[in-house]
């Protein structure tokens, strides 16, 4: 490595903005190039937090060369075509050599075959920027039937916000899928209000929402899945409201959601919502009567007539460009996912003083930890600082990273309307041997899976105040088990007990 070439961050999303902006502030006699084709560029703005480690995360579009003016850092209006040991080599052919790099190009959203149709693309929105934010809004104009597909954060988020339309949503597997097992689902179908789907339109009553009895609160449940990856969801709550609509937080940053629908998402007849569980797109075809745009033939057997259809359902990382390289990559699950494998915390890709961060990584975390990851703005941010710490040691400037933000996984978010705090191993994820899960129904819906005696994650709805408690003693491992079913007591406060 040649200490004195430049550092450069190839993409500016949120984790290759945060990386070049901390890496100045690091090294502010050192060279930074950002390399980005894009005029704009995504920049993260100061997060609230809600726990020490779950934060709000707002995002903004800041001019390209405004923003590389501010920091210091030398724009390259290029893309990236391959990397050779140490130089990029762009599209135009130039080499650009580096001491350290950091690859942030994120990921690109995937959309199921059936819906890659060439003759219906008219009707087929897949969601990844604001522009195409702003298509579907005058998509949706005069819409009658729009399917939404796709069981992640941006797809619970649209379902809930389009108005004036009746809304038909198809997951892969139950509602909710990309976040809770089937178990909590159904006890947060009354929290959030999803059993009262189709409300709207008695007509028309849901035909594929499962509809069980509840599950006894506090029981231990061994049918709870406990192998599923959920590293390709993308999770969307915030990004209509923090576009379109006024945020207004309340004095413990927890936020104000009296708002309840955003009316540009709105189409132009009679609202309800139908979710069909374990239902996908088949096929695609011409409506013979002339009445849809687009017929959608699901797995269930049924044709839905619909105006518009709006994918959501997930992405694939943006590491294609890489393929005459020796980086090593995770594999893609469905076409979804994959990514440059890199450690938690180091960052480090499997070519010496080449990093990685944000969606374009696939984060291994390390064994003993309550981390996983999902394709977030606060986990682009939290990796982008972390890559531009150890980039700057590299190049013998300050301590590697060593934070806590890879120890438990932590987000905060709102489905629904409602503020909602997911902690550590809050589905079950990955853990095989016994656990159990403790359960608090109703508007403030509470779960907390134990194992070993300690707590292991958390699910908090509309109770901001115990997240924090939950958080360390997720951090902590403290013993837990002879409070048993107290630990989702109302009364007393949790806090009592660990003072
Ligand atoms: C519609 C939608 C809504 C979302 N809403 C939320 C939300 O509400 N909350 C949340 O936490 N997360 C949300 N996400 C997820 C979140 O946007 C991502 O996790 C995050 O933005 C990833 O940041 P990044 O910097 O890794 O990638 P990106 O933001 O995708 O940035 C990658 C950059 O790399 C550049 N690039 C790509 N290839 C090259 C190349 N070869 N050479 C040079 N540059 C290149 C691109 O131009 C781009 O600017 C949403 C995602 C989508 C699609």
């Amino acid at each position: 490595m040649q200490k004195s070439q430049p550092a450069v961050v190839i993409g500016g999303g949120v984790a290759g903005t945060t990386c070049a902006s901390y890496l100045a502030s690091l090294l502010p006699n050192h060279p930074i190039i950002l390399l980005e084709p894009h005029p704009s560029l995504r920049i993260s703005s100061t997060p609230t937090e809600i726990t020490r480690l779950a934060k709000d995360v707002t995002v903004q579009t800041e001019q390209t060369k405004e923003w590389c003016e501010k920091y210091n850092i030398s724009h390259v209006k290029a893309h990236a075509r391959t990397l050779r040991p140490g130089k990029v080599i762009l599209e135009n052919g130039m080499h650009q050599p580096f001491s350290v790099c950091c690859v942030a190009t994120g990921a690109s959203p995937f959309v199921p075959s059936p819906l890659q149709n060439p003759a219906f693309q008219n009707v087929v929105i897949t969601l990844r920027d604001t522009q195409s934010v702003q298509s579907l809004s005058q998509a949706l104009s005069g819409a009658r039937v729009v399917l939404v597909v796709g069981a992640g954060g941006i797809a619970m988020e649209l379902v809930h916000e389009i108005t004036n339309c009746r809304v038909v949503w198809l997951t892969r597997s139950h509602v909710g899928g990309a976040f809770f097992d089937k178990r909590a689902s159904l006890a947060l179908a009354t929290t959030f209000n999803l059993d009262k789907l189709s409300s709207q339109s008695p007509s028309d009553p849901p035909r594929g929402l499962e509809v069980q009895p509840k599950p006894h609160s506090a029981a231990m449940n061994p049918e709870i899945s406990f192998s599923r990856s959920l590293a390709a969801a993308a999770v969307g709550p915030q990004w209509l409201r923090t576009r379109y609509a006024p945020v207004i937080y309340d004095k413990k940053g927890g936020m104000n959601t009296t708002q309840k629908s955003i009316p540009f998402l709105s189409g132009g007849y009679g609202g309800s919502i139908q979710a069909l569980a374990s239902c996908e797109v088949v096929d695609l075809h011409k409506d013979q009567s002339g009445r849809w745009p687009v017929v959608a033939q699901l797995t269930n057997g049924e044709h839905i007539g619909c105006d518009l259809i709006i994918v959501a359902t997930g992405v694939t990382a943006n590491v294609a460009w890489l393929s005459d390289t020796d980086i090593q990559l995770a594999a893609q699950e469905d076409g979804r996912g994959g990514g440059i494998t890199v450690k938690a915390g180091d960052m480090e890709s499997s070519i010496p003083c080449v990093f990685a961060a944000g969606d374009c990584a696939s984060v291994q975390p390390a064994d003993d930890s309550d981390w996983f990851q999902l394709r977030l703005w606060s986990q682009a941010l939290t990796a982008g600082r972390a890559a531009a710490q150890n980039m700057a040691a590299r190049l013998g400037v300050g301590e590697v990273y060593s934070g806590l933000e890879f120890d438990v996984f932590a987000h905060a978010t709102i489905f629904f309307g409602k503020r909602v705090v997911l902690l550590g191993r809050y589905n079950a994820e990955g853990l095989c041997d016994g656990y159990k899960v403790y359960e608090r129904d109703g508007e403030d819906y509470l779960r907390v899976v134990v194992q070993g005696g300690r707590v292991r994650g958390a699910v908090l709805v509309d109770d901001t105040d115990c997240a924090e408690v939950f958080e360390n003693l997720i951090l902590s491992k403290l013993q837990v088990d002879w409070l048993g079913e107290r630990l989702v007591d109302r009364e007393p406060d949790l806090e009592d007990y660990f003072d």
